[in-house]
């Protein structure tokens, strides 16, 4: 039976509404800070933002350098992948963030606008230009206000989202530039211009920090809102299900301090809650895999196969070398980055280097000994082939999902990771660090059974989850290129879920553009 009465036009008479808006966005991330903020723009649209965390405004967030406090504190949702042979059974932790600003309040403030041939495959799975990479550009020049050297082609500097180059890199982000240039390996004023066109480069970070304090999506586009009429942001609260009349999405129940409350959306309701809550909350509504929500005795709304499937994310090893003398970290300590197509004829680059200014060991690597002093390269793949899936446990919002992250199941990326962390070595043994490094202190020269075993028990991820949902025209796909959920009316998804694959870098910048691309859409389908 519908939740909705059409005679009278309300929910049936047993059931309380707690609030009418035009527009509900679920989940104030990158994406969905976005998407409240650019409509709540109009003041005659009321909008709802929900959010399940609560502030922002604690030190752990505002203060770059604290970043690492919030992993595993009540601002993550502290999820851990199901156990994973690939990997000598080990559950890697994939935090997300929990708050307002989602993953961008808790994250390394990396920004890293994905290549130019993401974008170019982005238009061709959704079959529309729009989310091609010139029209891209066009939206990252009205998102960024780049306080960096002049590219006017592509950067744009009047934009909601203060974007700076690293703040007085240290000696070992300088080092590494050099280390990339003696592999002969271009080095760039940005990763985020012509570095991502071609073949890639090192270059120091481009960062969300302004004033020294982190300046999440959630603070440039809802923050300077929060007193107009419009706009309510709600936090504390969790969207449990999605309200439906027929195929038609009216509304959504939240939990709120443990009481249970309905809000209406009279035009649309977006959902915004990254790639593992969008897919559960569409499943535990009822549109996923007919199969897997049989199961769980889940009214079938709309069966789409593709709903929690095509899970990806970057995976990275982190190889660490010891400092002489300790040396300073300065913002979140990732100031330095590498990005590289291994053979040119490929399409995208595959191997995706981030340096971290701190050791950062798996917790199975820290048995070898790690030093008090001394610095990260995380090995990256930007393009791994291993695909996870998500699973049911059960039926309430509270049940954990099962992440079958998958990692390294691909035999090809257990290849390509040896490939990575050689490079890694390559760069931290070179003459660039001479002086700084006494030591690689991990992996060391191993034979190649033994580098395979290190890097299985390595393998951490960049907390990049995605493609959950993904957008494209293929029976596997979740949203159409307007990122509406097929068969379903009034529905939107707009995060990470939606990327058909994960772009070559970071996924906050993507995701900022997957919000202004949504409220765009929104605002053309109503005229608002
Ligand atoms: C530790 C860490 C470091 C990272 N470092 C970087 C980096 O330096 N640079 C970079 O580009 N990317 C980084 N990322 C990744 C990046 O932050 C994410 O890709 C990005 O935040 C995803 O945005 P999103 O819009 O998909 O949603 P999310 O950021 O996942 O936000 C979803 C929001 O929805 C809320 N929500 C979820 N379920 C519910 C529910 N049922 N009801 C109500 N609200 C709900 C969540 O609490 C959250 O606020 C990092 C991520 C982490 C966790």
């Amino acid at each position: 039976m519908s939740d909705f009465d059409f005679s009278s036009r309300r929910l049936h008479s047993n059931v309380k509404i707690d609030g009418e808006y035009d527009i509900i966005v679920c989940g104030a991330g990158p994406a969905g800070s976005v998407v409240a903020g650019r409509l709540a723009e109009n003041s005659t649209l009321r909008v709802l933002l929900i959010e399940a965390g609560g502030t922002d405004d604690v030190p752990e967030v505002m203060d770059p350098a604290q970043w690492p406090l919030n992993l595993g504190s009540e601002r993550d949702w502290g999820f851990l992948a199901e156990p994973n042979s690939s990997l000598n059974g080990r559950s890697i932790p994939l935090s997300m963030g929990k708050c307002l600003g989602g993953g961008s309040s808790i994250n390394v403030m990396v920004w890293a606008r994905g290549h130019k041939n993401d974008w170019e495959d982005f238009a061709a799975e959704a079959g529309d230009s729009a989310w091609g990479y010139e029209s891209v550009l066009d939206i990252y020049r009205r998102i960024e206000s780049w306080q960096g050297l002049g590219d006017a082609n592509r950067r744009g500097t009047g934009g909601p989202v203060h974007v700076q180059p690293a703040s007085d890199p240290p000696p070992v982000a300088r080092a590494m530039l050099d280390a990339a240039r003696g592999l002969g390996i271009p080095v760039f004023d940005s990763p985020n211009g012509e570095m991502m066109e071609g073949r890639g480069g090192a270059a120091l970070t481009d960062l969300i920090i302004r004033n020294g304090r982190r300046s999440s999506i959630f603070r440039c586009y809802v923050a300077p809102r929060l007193g107009q009429r419009n706009l309510t942001v709600l936090t504390h609260a969790l969207v449990s299900r999605l309200l439906f009349d027929g195929s038609t999405v009216i509304g959504v129940e939240v939990i709120e301090r443990g009481q249970l409350r309905r809000y209406m959306a009279g035009l649309e309701v977006v959902l915004s809650l990254g790639a593992i809550n969008t897919p559960k909350l569409l499943m535990q509504s009822g549109i996923g895999p007919e199969d897997e929500l049989r199961q769980h005795d889940i009214r079938i709304v709309q069966n789409l196969p593709g709903v929690g499937q095509n899970h990806q994310d970057h995976v990275s090893f982190g190889c660490i070398f010891e400092f002489s003398e300790r040396q300073p970290v300065c913002d979140g300590g990732s100031q330095a980055t590498l990005y590289w197509k291994s053979d040119d004829n490929l399409r995208l680059p595959d191997l995706l280097h981030c340096q971290v200014q701190f050791p950062v060991p798996s917790l199975e690597t820290a048995s070898a000994g790690v030093p008090a002093h001394g610095w990260t390269m995380f090995a990256g793949l930007a393009h791994p082939k291993s695909r996870g899936a998500l699973k049911l446990s059960g039926v309430n919002a509270h049940d954990p999902i099962r992440i079958e992250a998958n990692t390294l199941s691909h035999p090809d990326d257990l290849r390509d990771a040896l490939k990575s962390i050689e490079m890694c070595r390559d760069l931290g043994n070179s003459r660039a660090f001479s002086g700084l490094v006494t030591r690689e202190a991990l992996p060391g020269k191993l034979g190649i059974d033994e580098m395979k075993e290190f890097a299985r028990n390595a393998a951490v991820t960049y907390w990049h989850q995605s493609c959950t949902a993904k957008m494209g025209r293929d029976p596997m796909s979740v949203v159409d290129g307007r990122l509406k959920v097929h068969g379903i009316e009034k529905l939107r998804i707009a995060d990470a879920s939606i990327m058909p694959h994960v772009t070559s870098g970071n996924t906050m910048a993507p995701c900022v553009v997957i919000g202004e691309r949504a409220a765009d859409m929104i605002k053309v389908a109503h005229d608002v």
